[in-house]
């Protein structure tokens, strides 16, 4: 795992580099200014350079650094890969990216995957699941040999203190989400550890929990959010009680909690759940 040092802050964005025998395979790449640092902790781990990138989803925190990554692995060839429905939001990431008010770059010459494909890395084997919701685009990578689902934004909790909604801008679907959820219990006891984005490694019973608990907590939150939006719009007092309410031990200040709360408000009203 690489932290991703978005915003220069750690902790909030996982990256992980699966290697065997040399064979590498990146997973999202955090911002392009980051791409520098990132290579540099792959040089520091042993890790370098890898020869195939995957991305998620087609959020900017995840794809932003492909162009800059891809020229600092020193001339190899790195594939990119991605859903097949990333593809043309990757081709042009104003539609995912523009309610974020963060710019990205197109990325063409990506491998498109559907559920099912099978990821070669030197024998390891890496299964395509796809994880609809937060984006329409969305998937995970099921390394069987070693039971850890790499799961992107399907899951996101930073520690036990900290849970983010999963609502997000322009294409969260609730539908879609439930059933991600669903799949994601069903698989449980395949799986031993979940490597989510947003953050970190999750294991053993932990991992349990956060199947379990996923789904509770996304209503929580979306049926608070909504109800506190309906008393009071303004972003300051929705991201005052959101700390108040489900994160009042965690390290997320009120002042770190409105760039997200604007972006879930934004989502919510995307996805038809407030006017
Ligand atoms: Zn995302």
């Amino acid at each position: 795992m690489i932290d991703g040092n978005i915003y220069e802050m750690k902790g909030g964005l996982s990256l992980y580099v699966i290697d065997n025998g040399g064979e590498r395979m990146l997973i999202d790449t955090s911002t392009e200014d980051q791409a520098g640092y990132i290579v540099n902790k792959m040089k520091e781990f042993g890790i370098f350079p890898v020869q195939k990138i995957l991305l998620t989803h087609s959020h900017w925190d995840h794809m932003q650094g492909v162009e800059e990554l891809v020229k600092l692995m020193g001339g190899i060839e790195v594939e990119v890969l991605a859903s097949e429905k990333a593809i043309d939001n990757l081709k042009d990431p104003r539609y995912m990216n523009d309610p974020f008010d963060v710019p990205a770059k197109p990325v063409e010459d990506v491998t498109p995957l559907t559920e099912g494909d099978l990821i070669d890395l030197n024998g390891l084997t890496l299964r395509v699941i796809n994880l609809f919701g937060h984006t329409m685009d969305s998937i995970a990578v099921l390394d069987e040999k070693n039971k850890n689902l790499f799961v992107g934004d399907a899951i996101k909790r930073k520690d036990f203190n900290t849970f983010s909604p999963l609502f997000m801008p322009p294409d969260f679907n609730e539908l879609a989400l439930l059933n991600t959820f669903q799949k994601l219990r069903d698989i449980g006891n395949d799986i031993n550890s979940l490597s989510l984005s947003h953050y970190g490694i999750w294991t053993d019973e932990d991992c349990q929990n956060l199947l379990n608990e996923m789904e509770s907590l996304h209503h929580k939150t979306k049926e608070s959010i909504i109800a506190w939006y309906n008393e009071n719009p303004k972003i300051e007092y929705l991201a005052t009680k959101y700390v108040e309410t489900f994160i009042p031990n965690s390290s997320k200040t009120v002042e770190e909690m409105q760039n997200s709360m604007a972006w879930l408000i934004k989502g919510l009203k995307m996805s038809g759940f407030i006017k």
